[in-house]
């Protein structure tokens, strides 16, 4: 039984509950996720907006020196110039920049360290709170309401409110650099409390050293579907040998079960850690 806090970022929490094995998949090979080329524009992106807010905004620094750093890098230069225009009118309303968060909480009895690092957060004419996440990914656009059941969303909301007792309504914000569009959400304290809720089984299960295969549409978006995954071992003979290296690494309880197909119960795929 894990007693130390787990450790968990909006992202790892989004990851494990949708898919407990997924998260457990992450954790040993991290890198397996990333797409380096667009990691290298967000990071290049990131930082030039960084200095921006550092030196002090618009009124300090130049449209032409803001994008000297961005100047060989079209996509990039096409995320920050409109930014930089924008933050000519928001400048008085931000608060903070790049601001690192931490929260120690306790759902179902396990003990979490929440962490994550907020691009921007402004004050709101109502005295609230609006907190900014860049993407610079081409999209398309999230719902609202996608965004309003994202698990990932609800550990900011909660990182947020807990840094700035004072500052309500919390809200989060996804702005889309590319498009040049936000999308905001306001979570009720239901919502709040329903999706947090979500969080007990799988890490009560995390703490018990057990993790849970929970397939589903976001199977086809994982990239440990046909490298791992014992899941889907028996989709193809190439992809099954693709998958033997990793599934080694969980040891499945009720192996013996699996249909022809691969496709069994989710409730049947646990594995010890
Ligand atoms: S392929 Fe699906 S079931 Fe397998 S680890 Fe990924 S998300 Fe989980």
């Amino acid at each position: 039984m894990i007693k130390q806090p787990i450790p968990l970022t909006p992202i790892e929490v989004r990851v494990l509950t949708r898919c407990p094995l997924h998260y457990h998949f992450l954790q040993q090979k991290p890198s397996r996720q990333a797409n380096p080329a667009q990691e290298e524009l967000a990071k290049l992106v990131r930082e030039t907006i960084q200095d921006l807010h550092a030196a002090g905004g618009p009124a300090r620094l130049s449209l032409e020196e803001c994008l000297e750093k961005v100047a060989h890098q079209p996509k990039a230069r096409q995320m920050v110039e409109p930014y930089y225009q924008r933050l000519e009118q928001d400048w008085s309303q931000m608060m903070a920049g790049n601001e690192t968060m931490q929260l120690r909480i306790s759902i179902g009895g396990v003990s979490l360290s929440l962490q994550a690092t907020v691009d921007r957060l402004d004050k709101t004419s109502d005295g609230g709170i609006l907190a900014i996440l860049f993407r610079m990914e081409d999209g398309p656009l999230p719902l609202e309401e996608e965004l309003r059941q994202d698990r990932a969303m609800t550990i900011y909301h909660a990182l947020v409110a807990a840094t700035y007792p004072l500052k309500r309504p919390v809200r989060i914000q996804e702005w889309w650099l590319t498009l040049d569009q936000r999308v905001t959400i306001e979570l009720s304290e239901e919502e709040f409390r329903g999706n947090l809720s979500d969080l007990r089984e799988p890490v009560q299960a995390l703490a018990r050293g057990e993790v849970m295969a929970r397939p589903g549409l976001h199977c086809d978006t994982c990239p440990f579907k046909y490298h791992g995954c014992p899941v889907y071992t028996h989709e193809t003979d190439a992809e099954a040998e693709a998958s033997q290296d990793e599934a080694s690494q969980a040891k499945a309880e009720d192996f013996a079960s699996a249909a022809a197909d691969g496709k069994i119960s989710p409730r049947t795929w646990i594995f010890k850690i």
